[in-house]
């Protein structure tokens, strides 16, 4: 079956839709008529990223709504279901840390991090 076969058998069925949780990334979303993000659409971020994301991964609940919300596609789902984030693009906008439902995510200032 086709990709486009398999979404056309998917949204005829509310339950049959996969959860949030189950989308591996935003190629995985169903064809709607929406923009989508580009990963690093601002092109790589080099030194100019104020601040970091980082995400407490013990706390962190796998429910995938900064990866749903992150504008750059910068937020990987990794096999165990936690996510990362891809610094060589993600902007720094903060973004992700403001919509995380578990306040899991910190902005750190980029010259406080250590680069050891
Ligand atoms: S700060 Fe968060 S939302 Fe913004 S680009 Fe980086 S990962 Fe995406
Ligand atoms: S929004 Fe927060 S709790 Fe949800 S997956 Fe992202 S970091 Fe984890």
């Amino acid at each position: 079956m086709s990709d486009t076969e398999k979404w056309k058998d998917i949204n005829k069925s509310r339950e049959k839709r996969p959860k949030v949780q189950e989308y591996k990334n935003w190629e995985e979303l169903s064809p709607i008529p929406i923009s989508l993000p580009i990963k690093g659409s601002m092109g790589t971020t080099g030194d100019w990223r104020t601040f970091r994301p980082v995400i407490d991964q013990e706390n962190c609940n796998k429910c995938g709504i900064c990866w749903m919300y992150c504008p750059e596609g910068t937020i990987i789902k990794n096999e165990d279901g936690s996510f990362r984030i891809d610094l060589v693009y993600c902007k720094g906008c903060g973004i992700c840390a403001e919509e995380c439902p578990t306040k899991n995510i910190e902005m750190i200032r980029e010259s406080d991090v250590s680069h050891d």
